[in-house]
């Protein structure tokens, strides 16, 4: 039983792939920022020590608890969530501390539990607790399969798409068979196509028939503006919400909410 479903709705869902620049942080700041125009309270927790995330957020705190004092256990989860500048989407920030955790959790036991235990004791309100993951398959990315309900794969239309995803299924039977039985694929969002390449569309394909239904119909284009926003601290939809990848964004945001919709109705029926 997950926290959050007495209160109602709730979906933790992990953005992971360990390639770096296929659009997962993209993805959790605009796909968030969009569910949020919907009328959901989004929680978008950035476990990457990069902290892409956080900036693309505009946050900049320097002295404020962090995603590394929650899986620490050195502060309660809902205790360093900040609201972010969209109405409706707050955020867990993350700081350069946790390439620290990377090391000290694996001295500890329960260290791939570290998020799914924080998320038990302060169970955040939100509808959708949207997690971005670091470009690596570790014990961060490894914390937030444990802990999430879901995985959503951004693949980007690039030569050699599904390189990489034989080892990502792996490590979603692992968590699955060692903490997460019920470990679900969202879905597969194709990233970062481009209309001109003939390339893309073979990579559509491909993506296509490997996970079939499970990819979203929507394909996120190449959009400079979804390059540009987050040097601004926006999201693409305070940004420019005309862009191409603006409409995008909320336009998976639409299919991933009538899914769920469609999910959850067969469950009670
Ligand atoms: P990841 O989190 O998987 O490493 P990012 O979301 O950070 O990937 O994206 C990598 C880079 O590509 C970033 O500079 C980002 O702004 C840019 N980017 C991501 N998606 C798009 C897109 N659809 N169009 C244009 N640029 C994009
Ligand atoms: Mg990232």
């Amino acid at each position: 039983k997950h926290q959050g479903e007495d209160q109602g709705f709730q979906r933790v869902v992990a953005v992971a792939n360990q390639k770096g620049g296929v659009g997962k942080t993209t993805t959790v700041m605009n796909l968030g920022a969009a569910l949020a125009t919907f009328e959901q309270k989004v929680l978008v927790i950035d476990l990457d020590p990069q902290s892409n995330c956080s900036s693309g957020l505009g946050w900049s705190r320097q002295d404020a608890p962090t995603s590394y004092h929650v899986l620490e256990g050195l502060v309660p989860l809902m205790d360093a969530v900040v609201p972010s500048s969209f109405p409706g989407l707050d955020l867990l920030p993350a700081s350069p501390d946790l390439v620290g955790a990377e090391v000290e959790l694996l001295a500890q036991e329960d260290r791939a539990l570290c998020l799914a235990q924080a998320l038990k004791a302060s169970p955040p309100p939100h509808h959708w607790v949207l997690i971005d993951c670091p470009p690596s398959l570790g014990i961060l990315t490894v914390n937030a399969l444990a802990a999430a309900q879901s995985v959503l794969i951004p693949i980007q239309c690039e030569y050699f798409a599904l390189e990489g995803v034989s080892e990502l299924m792996r490590t979603l039977e692992r968590v699955r068979a060692a903490w997460n039985p019920n470990l679900a694929i969202e879905g597969v969002v194709l990233t970062l196509y481009d209309e001109r390449l003939s390339l893309a569309n073979q990579v559509v394909e491909e993506v296509r028939r490997f996970f079939a239904d499970d990819v979203f119909s929507t394909v996120v284009p190449r959009n400079v503006r979804l390059a540009e926003a987050p040097s601004f601290g926006r999201t693409i939809l305070e940004y420019d919400i005309k862009s191409r990848g603006a409409q995008a964004y909320l336009s998976l945001a639409r299919e991933l909410l009538e899914r769920r919709l469609a999910h959850e109705t067969r469950r009670a029926g």
